[in-house]
């Protein structure tokens, strides 16, 4: 593999997309401590947002000491709505006086150094000294690790095998920019679902190890990006665990125009601070449950809805935290924790009552001549080709026929289940029992699904599942809608 040739066009590429924006920062200064506190503010955080707090902050602060001088309050005023603004004031307060014990006053530029500073991880250091002090430096992120996987340049289960594998195999002379022509690449091109293989400008040399693409190659000139809202659904099973793991990264990484969540397992005035400060991005909207530490679900959209409710038009299915519902110039768009019926007769009547009114409820809405959309977990496998053992499960609840019926009125109904529409290969499920580890053997169940009503099928670009996120019993799931 010419890894040099690859290097070139994507350098050349990089030129034509937007400019990640701590490369911004670094055509705009040369100064480490700019730089770093760029870096920084800039995770998880939106380029725009960035570049906005940036520019406010440095108006006022010119170095270190002059930062020193702010106390944290002042520091989170100056740098909100950065993500986790008020995490990252506290490591730049914290910042200057460790920068004088240790470094006497200055940035240092090795990496083990870097590291000690507040806030500072592996990613951010490797960052600053590629761009600070031009030495080298190899900065794995999660594009970096995808799009050098995908080449074949590597074989490598995480970032960080990648940056060992990468430092072993990748000329040096390369290092500085290869994480910057990458980021800018994974973002426009190589993305984490459906990557544009059909217009890639390296396409030839490309192994495209474990590539899934509806697109078709046709040639890098014809084609024209067209605008899609990408929405997301997954059962976090607990909001409060899963910021712990995984869900900003998962955010960040795959960067959903609308994500609705399930089982968020909190009230409201349990609503973690980070999860609120993600407010600079998106409108959240909640369904709390009466019962506490039940269920529960929220919706974030980055476009604010005309409307929003939480209601399917009958009180008896609206106290247990299930729905979210937002309406959009040409869809209503559902979000729902449909209910387990697997806790007694009483709860699968509760279950298969909540169908048929919600139904109801979408069949009104649907003759107002709008769309609709329901993503969710809708608690029960469709098919047979839905479950790892369907004869084992055909008494248990999530697959009862009873169940199933429901699904196949939805169906007579006109709506479509978006995934099976494009995909019908087997053992593509979305739910693996924790108590058997079940996933490790993949036997699991599809009970995640969008569906939609069958006139908006084609303004439906792709449906996805994600059975590689990790961090709930669940993945998520989803669709491109063209906008
Ligand atoms: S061919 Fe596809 S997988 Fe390979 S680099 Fe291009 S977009 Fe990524």
């Amino acid at each position: 593999m010419d890894i040099k040739r690859i290097y070139d066009v994507l350098g050349e590429h990089f030129k034509s997309v937007t400019t990640p924006i701590i490369d911004l920062v670094k055509a705009q200064t040369e100064d480490p401590f700019k730089i770093l506190v760029g870096t920084i503010l800039s995770a998880r955080t939106k380029d725009e947002v960035t570049a906005e707090v940036v520019s406010r902050l440095f108006s006022k602060v010119d170095n270190a000491d002059e930062l020193g001088l702010l106390s944290e309050e002042e520091i989170q005023k100056l740098i909100y709505p950065v993500g986790f603004f008020r995490n990252k004031a506290k490591y730049l307060k914290a910042l200057p006086e460790v920068l004088n014990t240790m470094f006497e006053g200055k940035i240092p530029d090795e990496i083990d150094d870097l590291v000690k500073l507040p806030g500072v991880g592996r990613k951010t250091a490797n960052l600053v000294r590629a761009l600070a002090f031009e030495k080298p430096a190899m900065c794995v992120d999660i594009h970096v690790h995808r799009i050098s996987n995908r080449l074949g340049y590597i074989k490598t289960k995480t970032p960080l095998q990648s940056e060992m594998a990468l430092r072993d195999k990748l000329p040096i002379e390369l290092w500085i920019n290869y994480n910057s022509y990458l980021v800018a690449f994974g973002q426009s091109l190589c993305k984490p679902i459906n990557p544009r293989c059909d217009i890639c400008p390296i396409y030839d040399e490309c192994k495209r190890v474990d590539v899934k693409t509806k697109f078709e190659r046709t040639h890098y000139d014809d084609q024209k990006m067209e605008n899609t809202m990408k929405i997301i659904s997954w059962n976090i099973n607990g909001l409060r665990a899963i910021i712990k793991k995984n869900f900003f990264d998962f955010i960040e990484d795959f960067n959903p125009d609308v994500l609705g969540i399930q089982e968020t397992k909190l009230q409201e005035e349990q609503i973690p601070k980070e999860v609120s400060a993600l407010g600079s991005d998106y409108h959240i909207y909640y369904d709390f449950a009466e019962r506490k530490g039940y269920s529960g679900t929220a919706l974030f959209t980055k476009q604010k809805p005309i409307s929003f409710s939480n209601s399917i038009d009958n009180e008896y299915f609206e106290n247990e935290g299930r729905i979210n519902c937002v309406e959009y110039d040409k869809f209503y768009l559902f979000n729902v924790y449909f209910p387990n019926g697997g806790m007694g007769d009483d709860r699968l009547q509760y279950k298969l009552e909540f169908y048929e009114q919600f139904l109801v409820h979408i069949e009104n809405l649907r003759k107002t001549g709008k769309h609709i959309v329901v993503m969710g977990d809708y608690n029960t496998a469709h098919k047979e080709i839905d479950l790892a053992r369907p004869k084992d499960n055909e008494k248990v609840s999530g697959f009862l026929p009873i169940e199933r019926a429901w699904l196949d009125k939805l169906v007579e109904h006109g709506y479509v289940d978006t995934f099976r529409h494009f995909h019908d290969e087997p053992e593509q499920y979305t739910w693996w029992s924790y108590k058997t580890r079940a996933r490790e053997r993949n036997v699991g169940w599809r009970i995640d699904y969008v569906f939609v009503n069958k006139e908006f099928l084609p303004f439906i670009k792709d449906a996805f599942i994600m059975p590689d996120i990790e961090g709930s019993d669940h993945c998520p799931v989803g669709v491109e809608i063209i906008i």
